[in-house]
């Protein structure tokens, strides 16, 4: 039995109604199959009011053991310092987090806001908000970089915005059965298992990506070409299972004709949300995008995307998906 702990920071819930809708575990499966012991929850704690507090101050003082934190949410540190932008059963969530993270044998970042500051800690940054153990992809945040939990573990960052119930259900059945020691991370402290490969990799368009074709207007390429080219599509250079491990066991962005914003980076929103940024591909000169596929200099891209135009059969031009 592993007793679960979700706290909610600066955040607009929607890594918990991700998580509600879990189906590989399911939340229900965590509980009956799984033995995860689910304390107190925003969505789903019984408790309320003192019965609620006491339970949190159990948790904070040790007196109930505490196997896996896991925070949603940026942890605001703002006005000048004093957290009480966020104050939840009567302290600062800033205070809260910095008792419990101590007796956590394990704490999890779930999405983007409690990795590295997300949508809140854009520039100006008004709250003053953080990430556990990131701020963007400066490694620090709330936590400082050297923090490890009670079992010797840095903060485990599952990312996005949000990010997929069953990336989450799926490491707390490891945790929860004591396979802590068999996540492998990566530097961001993502686990590898879902954040090696890109969005890209799946990706039912990637044909077109091939050839370099791309849809000639916004939302006219629900079946056929790439986004990468103008649309913005971060892709190839964002690490997510996201054609691999599907939405709702039968979608993503890409397929629906929607970009990757490439949520799951640290850098997430790309370019601040700068007007004209989003849903476009940036350029240099007019040509090259901005960002190049992960590995990939301007130089050779020029080169491939040139031969590829020239190359393209007329097959990578039509909708390939007739019904
Ligand atoms: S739509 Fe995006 S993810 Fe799909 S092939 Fe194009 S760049 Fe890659
Ligand atoms: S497709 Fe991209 S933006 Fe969408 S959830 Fe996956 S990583 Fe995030």
């Amino acid at each position: 039995m592993a007793n679960v702990l979700w706290f909610q920071g600066g955040a607009c819930s929607g890594n918990t109604m991700s998580f509600l809708n879990a189906e590989e575990p399911s939340v229900v499966d965590l509980v009956t199959d799984f033995g995860i012991n689910i304390l107190w929850h925003p969505s789903l704690g019984a408790e309320f009011g003192e019965k609620a507090q006491k339970l949190f101050r159990d948790c904070a003082s040790g007196a109930l053991p505490l196997d896996i934190f896991v925070y949603e949410g940026t942890v605001m540190l703002g006005p000048n310092g004093s957290g009480r932008y966020d104050i939840f059963a009567d302290r600062p969530m800033k205070d809260w987090v910095t008792d419990l993270v101590k007796q956590a044998q394990i704490v999890v970042a779930i999405g983007d806001c409690a990795c590295w500051g997300g949508i809140p800690a854009v520039a100006p940054n008004p709250t003053d908000s953080i990430g556990l153990q990131y701020l963007r992809s400066d490694k620090g945040g709330f936590l400082g970089s050297d923090w490890r939990s009670k079992m010797g573990l840095p903060v485990i960052n599952i990312p996005g915005c949000p990010a997929h119930p069953d990336w989450l259900t799926q490491i707390l059945v490891a945790l929860a059965s004591g396979r802590a020691g068999d996540i492998a991370l990566d530097d961001l402290q993502r686990p590898k298992t879902f954040f090696t490969s890109f969005t890209q990799t799946g990706c039912t368009r990637v044909q077109f990506f091939e050839y370099k074709q791309s849809p000639s207007e916004f939302g006219q390429g629900m079946r056929t070409g790439c986004l990468f080219y103008e649309f913005g599509c971060r892709g190839p250079m964002t690490h997510s299972p996201c054609n691999r491990i599907l939405w709702n066991r039968q979608s993503s962005k890409t397929r629906a004709g929607m970009p990757c914003l490439g949520c799951t980076e640290p850098e997430f929103p790309f370019f601040d949300l700068a007007p004209g940024t989003v849903f476009k591909t940036q350029k240099v000169s007019g040509a090259v995008p901005k960002d190049m596929p992960a590995g990939m200099d301007p130089i050779s891209y020029m080169a491939l995307a040139a031969a590829a135009r020239v190359a393209a059969p007329e097959w990578s031009k039509e909708d390939m998906f007739v019904v």
